[in-house]
């Protein structure tokens, strides 16, 4: 019965063919917004889209017709190939959307504009905004206006009348140029901003080149793969020069991890060390950490690179049972840790800064449950961090690697759910005390009886 419904369910959602068929580019610089979060708010009933993480001038685009682009990181600039690559595919009757903005220094992607014709600006655009010969509402995140010569339709003007968004034909395709501020940012997708006039406007470009909607729409991945030990350390042309750094810390980093938790990486974790065109996050899918290639000033700053590669390894250390609550600030306090075996001072800064911070919604750290749904993160983070360092105080040395044998010990792999009961249950195993009275008296709601764990 139950197939029979949801198959019944999925045919009437079963959307009609895409009009377009996009790549959202993370060679240029990798934001999690363009991964995914653009797509989902502008093209999502109307296209399919997939992302490119390998260099821009490798791409094979013949079978899309819009490719989507912001102003690129700072370190990663836009080759000449890269350049003659899109201005090529725009010549043939495909469409680009570039979300740039001008600033001091200008962005790589300014490059690429100059060769379709355009240009950014450091002038700031003044609200409020409007449409030029259509009615659409305009909302804007604050940005740059832009110069364009009479090739360009302008489509977004500011109070001055100077261009936000324009276009231009440019033999068989279209350029769509325009301020970063007039698309969303959140990274859960929710503010599609401007949608009702965005979204017809990239069908109408996009469409004038077809596709073959039958054919596979994949996603190009990095293209340089090479051994380096036990993991497979990816990159591009763009983060070539970061990825053997970043490897020979990730080498320096692994067994402190392993000293500290007191095992290795679950089975099949952490096989791929991906490296990310960006200055910003990084992310572990278990089986491959990603990590940006200038996190934190990387590599002039290294405390912070260490910190962020433990961390995200970290995750990788913990499944298949994250610590619901701590799946986060445990990460970092592997971080913290591994920074301070490797003597850097940042490390126990970080630490102090957090604890503080913590301290300042609970001084002593009795009173505000962390497990409440709108506890403040700092609170969350600062008790997490204390109570961690209060357990080595009191029943270390190493006592982090005594929780986490223990969690492998008692823990079985194919168990469903993880919960705070469960970790407290799991840390008093690991110390030989009942844990739940003095995680209650840090105003820890846990529960021996709401846990199966003994
Ligand atoms: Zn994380």
């Amino acid at each position: 019965m139950l197939l029979t419904f949801l198959f019944a369910l999925a045919s009437l959602q079963a959307p009609s063919p895409p009009q377009v068929q996009s790549i959202s580019d993370l060679s240029q610089e990798f934001t999690f917004y363009m991964d995914g979060r653009f797509h989902a708010q502008y093209l999502k009933g109307v296209g399919r889209d997939a992302r490119n993480w390998g260099s821009l001038h490798r791409l094979d685009l013949s079978n899309t017709n819009l490719l989507l682009l912001e102003d690129g990181d700072p370190h990663v600039p836009f080759s000449p190939e890269s350049i003659a690559h899109v201005e090529r595919y725009v010549r043939e009757g495909s469409t680009v959307l570039l979300m740039a903005d001008g600033g001091d220094p200008m962005p790589p992607g300014e490059a690429l504009v100059a060769k379709l014709g355009g240009s950014l600006s450091q002038r700031a655009a003044e609200p409020p905004l409007s449409a030029v010969g259509a009615d659409w509402e305009v909302e804007f995140r604050g940005g740059r206006v832009l110069e364009a010569g009479p090739e360009w339709t302008v489509l977004i003007q500011d109070a001055q009348q100077r261009p936000v968004l324009a276009r231009r034909k440019l033999e068989r395709g279209f350029v769509l140029l325009g301020s970063r501020g007039l698309f969303g940012h959140q990274p859960d997708a929710k503010d599609p901003i401007n949608a009702r006039w965005v979204t017809p406007l990239l069908v109408e470009l996009a469409t004038h080149k077809r596709f073959d909607p039958s054919r596979a729409h994949e996603r190009a991945f990095a293209e340089h793969a090479r051994a380096v030990g036990p993991l497979t350390l990816e990159y591009t042309d763009g983060t070539a020069r970061s990825a053997d750094a970043i490897a020979g810390e990730f080498a320096l980093v692994r067994p402190h991890l392993v000293a500290l938790t007191g095992v290795e990486p679950s089975p099949g974790m952490i096989r791929q060390l991906l490296i990310l065109p960006t200055g910003k996050g990084g992310f572990s899918s278990g089986e491959r950490i990603a990590i940006a290639a200038w996190w934190g000033g990387y590599p002039d700053r290294r405390y912070p690179m260490v910190e962020l590669i433990a961390h995200e390894a970290g995750h990788s250390w913990v499944l298949p049972h994250p610590e619901p609550m701590w799946n986060e600030p445990i990460a970092t306090y592997l971080g913290i840790l591994v920074g301070r075996r490797l003597e850097m001072p940042e490390a126990g800064l970080t630490l102090e800064r957090q604890i503080a911070a913590g301290r300042r919604h609970d001084p002593d750290f009795t009173r505000v449950n962390p497990l409440e749904k709108d506890a403040p993160r700092d609170l969350v983070w600062g008790k997490s961090f204390f109570a961690f360092e209060e357990l080595e105080r009191l029943h270390g040395p190493g006592v982090l690697a005594k929780y986490f044998q223990t969690k492998r010990a008692i823990v079985p792999a194919g168990r469903q759910g993880y919960s705070m009961d469960d970790c407290v249950a799991v840390w008093s195993r690991a110390v030989g005390q009942d844990l739940f009275p003095w995680f209650r008296s840090l105003a820890f709601q846990v529960d021996a009886e709401r846990t199966d764990l003994e």
